[in-house]
């Protein structure tokens, strides 16, 4: 069978990578995070002390680009894809609200998302992929045969994040979850290079009233029409 790539996209916290992960599975497909990599680059720039009082010191992460090595392993106790820089696991850390926080000073930078996209790229060629993100489908693979944009109303991602964040034991409250979100929101969809906006071909999919069951099959039903079989797929 055909095996495509499948792009999505959409805002901050609004069930992307479950998503992407489900179909991967269903499809036997590898699942991409891209999200991962640029937490991944904030995560060294606040290591490297390159972030100070909320700027980010551009010229020295710029300086320092090439020595960033970001790729994803298998973690056998995880059981699932883990995001390494520069030969470390650091798939928890990325995470953290203060990564969430810092992440977009440094995703507008158009040297790092050139990095980045040639890498997300390298990983898509064989197709067969599910890859989350912002510029997926306008910027990634703009011809990906599936792609998807999903929205929710920002409360409800607001609410998702919050759980996710107070069950790995972080010391968060709902209001600065929800700050974030907005301002990555707006951060995400207002800068220069590569802004989130839905690809013309891409397929709206607003999930804040959908399970996770509902919106899995919506998405697989887009998927096998694209694939050209039934909804065996
Ligand atoms: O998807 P996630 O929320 O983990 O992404 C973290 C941040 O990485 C986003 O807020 C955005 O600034 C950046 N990002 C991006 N382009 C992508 C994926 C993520 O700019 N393709």
């Amino acid at each position: 069978m055909r095996r495509i790539n499948i792009a999505i996209d959409g805002f901050s916290s609004c069930g992307k990578s479950t998503l992407a992960k489900q179909l991967a599975h269903h499809l036997g497909y590898t699942y991409i995070d891209s999200g991962a990599m640029y937490r991944a680059v904030a995560l060294f720039a606040m290591e490297q002390g390159l972030v100070q009082g909320g700027q980010l010191d551009k010229e020295g992460l710029l300086r320092a680009l090439d020595g960033i090595d970001i790729a994803f392993k298998y973690d056998d106790d995880a059981q699932r894809s883990a995001t390494w820089l520069n030969g470390r696991n650091v798939e928890y850390e990325i995470r953290s609200l203060e990564v969430s926080q810092r992440v977009t000073l440094v995703s507008p930078l158009p040297e790092v998302r050139a990095k980045l996209v040639r890498l997300q790229r390298a990983l898509g060629q064989g197709g067969g992929v599910v890859m989350d993100g912002r510029d997926i489908g306008t910027v990634v693979f703009p011809r990906a045969e599936v792609k998807l944009y999903m929205t929710a109303r920002p409360e409800v991602r607001a609410e998702r994040r919050f759980l996710e964040l107070l069950g790995n034991g972080a010391d968060v409250t709902f209001a600065q979850v929800l700050d974030n979100i907005r301002q990555r929101d707006a951060d995400d969809t207002s800068r220069k290079a590569d802004p989130l906006t839905k690809a013309a071909d891409a397929i709206e999919i607003d999930n804040s009233d959908l399970s996770a069951e509902e919106q899995f099959q919506l998405a697989l039903g887009h998927v096998a029409r694209a694939i050209g079989v039934g909804a065996e797929v």
